[in-house]
């Protein structure tokens, strides 16, 4: 019998996205997350299986060796510190990037300029506060787990940190981007100690995402 080899990823454009390596690697999903509620997914190859979680806790599972290996976002890497995750390929794919963004009639400049305390509502805390550190700009920091698009119409935060990818989201609600902080793709993570125990495996499926990819 193979070692079993779990892959964590999350719901939306990143499990679409890698169902084409996985097709490199001969390996197909067998079952459609959107519709189907189980968070366990066999595949084609039965000592392979998928399981479903929150973008953000794809390092999570894989640091832990709740997963083998993962698909997570640069975002969602850099939040979680990395620690424990080998991190082999960036697979160029589930693209976007970190921004930050503001009421249409908000001077973020001037503030900026002013060297006013500014309120940031964000789900990236790590990522806001190197940034605005970097700039030397003074920020009071507020968590936010979703929505945060609303925290500068409510008048919770002068701005949020968040994920645009085409814009849309930000401009049906008014708001503007005012500064691009760092592009994002997602990344292949893989659990160490999994890649010594089941290492002819799973550098098989590196070798077949890696010459799956879109070029750079
Ligand atoms: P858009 O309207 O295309 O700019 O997309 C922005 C919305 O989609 C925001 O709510 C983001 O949090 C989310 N989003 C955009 N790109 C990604 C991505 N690659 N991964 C996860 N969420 C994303």
């Amino acid at each position: 019998m193979n070692a079993p080899i779990t892959l964590a990823l999350s719901k939306g454009r990143i499990f679409e996205e890698t169902l084409p390596l996985l097709a490199a690697a001969g390996i197909e999903v067998l079952e459609d997350p959107e519709k189907s509620r189980k968070l366990i997914l066999p595949t084609s190859r039965p000592e392979v299986r998928v399981v479903l979680v929150r973008a953000s806790d794809v390092p999570t599972y894989v640091q832990y060796g709740g997963a083998d290996l993962g698909v997570a976002g640069k975002d969602s890497l850099i939040e979680h510190g990395g620690q424990g995750l080998f991190r082999p390929l960036d697979l160029r794919i589930a693209k976007c990037r970190v921004s930050v963004a503001v009421r249409a009639d908000f001077d973020y400049a001037q503030a900026v300029r002013q060297g006013a305390r500014l309120k940031v509502a964000t789900k990236y805390t790590a990522i806001a506060r190197e940034f605005f550190a970097s700039k030397g700009v003074h920020v009071d920091l507020i968590k936010l787990y979703g929505s945060m698009e609303l925290a500068p119409l409510t008048g919770l935060a002068d701005a949020i940190v968040d994920l645009v990818s085409t814009g849309n989201t930000l401009k049906a609600n008014h708001l503007v981007e005012v500064e691009p902080i760092m592009d994002i793709s997602s990344h292949l993570v893989v659990n160490q100690a999994a890649l010594k125990l089941k290492q002819a495996p799973l550098k098989r499926i590196i070798e077949a995402f890696a010459s799956a990819l879109a070029p750079a």
